[in-house]
């Protein structure tokens, strides 16, 4: 299950044609490369949520 907040992380930090994050130059104008922390956080989770939900429909 991804949440609205993962998805929208995902939507908005997309890698830029300098290897930066778009979205955090975008919202904070904040020279980020990219993954920044932010997409790690997201796909981290979501990760961890789609491994718990493989393993909880097998048991
Ligand atoms: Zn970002």
């Amino acid at each position: 299950m991804i949440n609205e907040a993962e998805r929208h992380i995902l939507l908005v930090h997309l890698p830029g044609q300098d290897g930066l994050c778009a979205g955090c130059r975008a919202w904070w104008s904040r020279l980020t490369p990219y993954p920044c922390w932010q997409v790690n956080w997201a796909t981290t989770r979501q990760a961890r949520s789609l491994t718990a939900a493989l393993l909880g429909g097998r048991a």
